[in-house]
C-alpha cells in the first residue's frame, strides 16, 4: 500500500475529477488537490472533497447479511454467497434463465460492467440485464448513433470549449452537477464567446449566461426546430458543408419549416425576438457547439429532441469540425464506460450490438463459448424493473438504488418486494438493499483499482489508495465466487478473474475492432498518461511490446514507469496509437462517412396538464447530493448544505396556495403524492414546480414521475409530468 499521495479520481460524477489521496494516521485518507490532471486542474466540488467520509462512515456495510425470520442478520461470506447461488439457481431451474434479472449501475468501473454483462450472459444465460445509465443519457446515445454512427458523450475534449465562439447548453446545470467544469464556460465568455442556457429554471448556470431561454418543460424539441427554421429563413445554412458531409437535409429542412417561430413561441413560451437572438449568437461566430444533458434527454421523445439539436449543428456546419460540434454531458461517474462494455440490454463489449452475428462470434470467442449460446437483447431498465415479480423472479443488483432513482418509484418498490429473491451488492445499506434477501458488502473507489471513462471518452485509472475494511470483498470477487458456484455445467467452475488488470486485459481483447476499441490501452499507459481517449486500437508491434513488458502492479504504483529511460518512452510512444481526443474531423462513423439528418417534429409530452393536474413537475439535482444519495446522504457536511427535498415554485403559484417559504406543500401526480417544504423563487416558470430527486420517503420526487418511455432509447420521462400542488395544513 503506498504511503505517499496516490493520484486517483473522484467516485461520483462523469467529470471524474483528479485528486490525490494521502494516508492519515487513523488509517483513512485525505483528499488533496491534484493540479496536474487537466480536466479539473485541482478544483473539486464538495462531494469530491468529502468523498473519504463514506470510506470510514459508521454506516458502512462490513458483513454479509442474509434475511432470516424477516430480518437481515450477519452471515459468513460462504453462507451469503451460497444463498445467492441457490436463489438464482432455483429460479433458473423452475422458470428458465430469463427469470433471472441483473441490474447494474453507471458508477461501476469498466471492469465490473464488463464482468457483469459476461456473468449475466454466460453464467446465468439470461437476456434480462440492463443498468441505471439507461435513465441518464441513453437518448443522447441513440441520437448520436443515428446521426453520427457513433456515441461518445463529447467528441472533443472539454479544453476546446473556451476556444469556440458560442455554446448552447440545453437542459444542463453544470454549476450544480459538476461545478469544476464551469470554468470552461467562464473562460469561453472571457475569450469573447457567448453562452446560451436553455432551462425552464433560472439555475446557477443560467445566471451566468449571455442569454437564458426558459421554455416550458418538454418543449425543447420545438425550440430547436424553431431555431433551425430561422437558420433557413435567414440564409444561415452552410450549404457546402451540408452538401459534402451530410445526407437527409431536405426532409429535415421540410420538418423544420413547418415550425414557424410564432408557432414555436406558443408551444415553448420563448419569444420570437429571443429565438432570433439565439440564432444570431450561435451563427455569427466561426465555431459553435451545442451541449445537451438530462433536460432534453429524459423525455418520452428524448431521442428526437437531441436529434433536433444535432440537426441544428449539421445545418450550420457545426459538427465534425475543429472547435465545433454536438456533445452530451454524461452524468454518472462511469456513465460513458458503463454503456460501452456490455451491461446494457442490447449490447456486447466494445459498443457492439448483441444482435450482430459478427459481434457475437468475436465476443463468444474471447469468452470461450458458443456464439449460439449467448442470449439475445433483453428489456430496458424500466421495463426490466416493471417485470420484477412477474416474468422476472430473482434479481442480482449491483451499484444502483432504484427504490429512489427509478420513475414511478412506489410501484417499482412494490415490484422489488414481490420478487422471489433479491441480492444486492453495495457499500452502504441503501433503500433497495434494505429489501434484499442477501446483502453483500463490497469495496469502493479508493479501496480498489479499476478504470472509468469520463464524459470526454477519456479512459482513466482509479487507483487503490487504502486497505478495505475487514469483511468486504470486491464486486469482481463476488462474480468470481458466483460463477464458480453457478457455472460448473458451462465449464466456469474456476470462476471469473478477480484482478482488475486481468479483467481489463480481457476487455481489451473483447473490445478490439469494436466502436469503443480499448485494445491499445493498458494500465501502464493509463498510469503514465493522465488518461487515453478511445477509440484506441492496438498497434500490432505495440501489442507485442506491451505483452513482453512487466506491467505488474502498474495499477498500484503511482510512479509506475517513472524510472524508464526517456528513450524507451519515446520508442513506446511512437509505436502505440495515441488515442482519439477529437472524433469525426475527417468523416463520421457511418458507412459513407456522412452524418445523417433525422427529420423530427414537435409532439407533446406524454402527460399534459389538465384541470385535475394543472401544473408541470420537473426534477433534477442539487450541488451537495449525488444521484439517489445513497453515499452523499451519509456525509454530514453535505447534509448540512442540502438536508432534504424541497418544492421550488413561483411566488404566484405559492400565493394561490397560500404557502409561505418553508411551508410543507404536497405535489400529487397520477402515481402518488410527495410532501416537502416550499422554496419560493421567481427563477422558475409559474406553470412549473421543481423537485430534486435525491431523497427517499415522503419527499421522494420519483414517487411522482412518469415512466413513459422514449420509443428508441427507452428513456423514461423524468423531466415533465402533470401534477397538482396543494398546501398542507397541520
Ligand atoms: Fe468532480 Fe464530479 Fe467529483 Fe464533484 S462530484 S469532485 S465535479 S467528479
Amino acid at each position: 500500500m503506498p504511503n505517499s499521495a496516490t493520484p486517483t479520481h473522484c467516485p461520483y460524477c462523469a467529470l471524474q475529477c483528479g485528486m490525490n489521496l494521502t494516508p492519515q494516521q487513523d488509517g483513512g485518507v485525505a483528499v488533496v488537490e491534484r493540479p496536474d490532471f487537466p480536466v479539473n486542474k485541482g478544483a473539486l466540488c464538495g462531494k469530491g472533497r468529502t468523498a473519504p467520509a463514506v470510506l470510514s462512515s459508521s454506516v458502512r456495510l462490513t458483513s454479509p447479511l442474509v434475511r432470516s425470520g424477516g430480518e437481515l442478520v450477519p452471515a459468513t461470506w460462504d453462507e451469503a454467497l451460497d444463498r445467492v447461488a441457490e436463489g438464482l439457481a432455483r429460479t433458473r431451474t423452475e422458470h428458465g434463465p430469463d427469470a433471472c434479472g441483473v441490474f447494474g449501475g453507471g458508477g461501476l468501473t469498466n471492469e465490473k460492467a464488463y464482468s457483469l454483462g459476461k456473468f449475466a450472459r454466460i453464467v446465468l444465460g439470461t437476456s434480462q440485464i440492463d443498468y441505471n445509465g439507461r435513465f441518464c443519457m441513453s437518448s443522447a446515445a441513440a441520437a448520436g448513433m443515428k446521426a453520427f454512427g457513433l456515441d461518445r458523450g463529447l467528441p472533443f475534449p472539454l479544453e476546446d470549449i473556451p476556444k469556440t465562439g458560442c455554446v448552447i447548453l440545453v437542459g444542463s446545470n453544470p454549476a450544480e452537477t459538476m461545478p469544476p467544469s464551469l470554468r470552461y464556460f467562464t473562460e469561453l465568455r472571457e475569450n469573447g464567446g457567448t453562452l446560451i442556457v436553455i432551462d425552464p429554471r433560472r439555475t446557477r448556470t443560467a445566471e451566468q449566461a449571455d442569454l437564458h431561454l426558459a421554455p416550458r418543460p418538454g418543449t425543447d424539441l420545438a425550440l430547436a426546430l424553431g431555431l433551425l427554421h430561422l437558420v433557413v429563413a435567414e440564409g444561415r445554412v452552410d450549404e457546402e458543408y451540408v452538401q459534402e458531409r451530410t445526407v437527409g437535409w431536405e426532409d429535415a429542412r421540410a420538418a423544420a419549416m413547418a415550425h414557424w417561430p410564432e408557432y414555436v413561441e406558443r408551444i415553448t413560451g420563448v419569444s420570437v425576438p429571443q429565438l432570433r437572438e439565439a440564432v444570431r449568437l450561435f451563427c455569427e461566430p466561426e465555431h459553435a457547439m451545442v451541449l445537451t444533458a438530462r433536460g432534453p434527454e429524459q423525455q418520452s421523445k428524448g431521442t428526437d429532441t437531441v436529434g433536433a439539436w444535432i440537426n441544428l449543428c449539421l445545418a450550420t456546419g457545426r459538427a465534425g469540425r475543429p472547435l465545433s460540434g454536438y456533445g452530451c454531458l454524461t452524468g454518472q461517474g462511469n456513465g460513458q464506460g458503463g454503456r460501452e462494455h456490455g451491461q446494457k440490454a442490447d449490447q456486447l463489449p466494445g459498443y457492439r450490438k448483441l444482435d450482430d452475428p459478427a459481434a457475437r462470434r468475436h465476443v463468444a470467442e474471447v469468452w470461450g463459448v458458443d456464439p449460439d449460446s449467448l442470449p439475445g437483447p433483453g428489456r430496458s431498465a424500466y421495463e426490466l424493473l416493471d417485470a420484477l415479480g412477474t416474468d422476472i423472479k430473482s434479481l442480482l443488483l449491483m451499484g444502483s438504488n432504484p427504490v429512489v432513482s427509478a420513475p414511478r418509484a412506489a410501484h417499482i418498490e412494490e415490484r422489488i418486494k414481490s420478487l422471489d429473491f433479491l441480492a444486492v451488492c453495495d457499500v452502504v445499506m441503501s433503500e433497495t438493499a434494505a429489501l434484499a434477501d442477501v446483502v453483500l458488502p463490497v469495496t469502493q473507489w479508493a479501496e480498489e483499482t479499476g478504470t472509468t471513462t469520463n464524459l470526454e471518452g477519456r479512459v482513466l485509472l482509479r487507483r487503490r489508495a487504502i486497505t478495505p475494511p475487514e469483511g468486504v470483498r470486491s464486486d469482481l470477487e463476488v462474480m468470481h465466487e458466483l460463477a464458480a458456484r453457478l457455472g460448473g455445467e458451462r465449464g466456469l467452475e474456476k470462476g471469473f478473474p478477480t484482478d482488475p488488470e486481468e479483467v481489463f486485459e480481457e476487455l481489451r481483447r473483447a473490445s478490439a475492432g469494436g466502436a469503443a476499441d480499448y485494445s491499445g490501452i493498458t494500465y501502464r499507459r493509463l498510469a503514465e498518461e493522465n488518461g487515453v481517449f478511445w477509440p484506441c486500437p492496438a498497434v500490432p508491434e505495440a501489442a507485442d511490446a506491451e505483452s513482453s513488458e512487466d506491467c505488474e502492479d502498474a495499477s498500484l504504483d503511482a510512479t509506475a514507469g517513472a524510472d524508464d529511460p526517456a528513450q524507451d518512452e519515446e520508442a513506446a510512444a511512437a509505436s502505440v496509437h495515441p488515442g482519439t481526443p477529437r472524433l469525426f474531423l475527417d468523416r463520421f462513423a457511418t458507412p459513407d462517412g456522412r452524418a445523417r439528418f433525422v427529420p423530427v417534429s414537435h409532439r407533446a409530452i406524454a402527460e399534459e396538464p389538465d384541470d385535475e393536474y394543472p401544473v408541470l413537475l420537473t426534477t433534477g439535482r442539487v450541488v451537495a447530493q449525488y444521484q439517489s444519495g445513497a453515499q452523499t446522504r451519509r456525509v454530514d457536511e453535505l447534509n448540512a448544505a442540502a438536508p432534504g427535498p424541497f418544492v421550488e415554485l413561483h411566488p404566484r403559484l405559492a400565493a394561490r396556495l397560500g404557502a409561505a417559504e418553508g411551508d410543507p406543500v404536497a405535489v400529487v401526480s397520477r402515481r402518488g403524492r410527495a410532501v416537502a417544504p416550499a422554496r419560493i423563487t421567481t427563477g422558475i416558470r409559474p406553470d412549473t414546480v421543481f423537485m430534486p430527486f435525491h431523497w427517499p420517503g415522503e419527499g421522494r420526487a420519483n414517487t411522482l414521475t412518469n415512466p413513459a418511455l422514449d420509443p428508441t432509447s427507452r428513456m423514461p420521462e423524468f423531466k415533465a409530468c402533470a401534477v397538482r400542488v396543494e398546501a398542507v395544513r397541520s
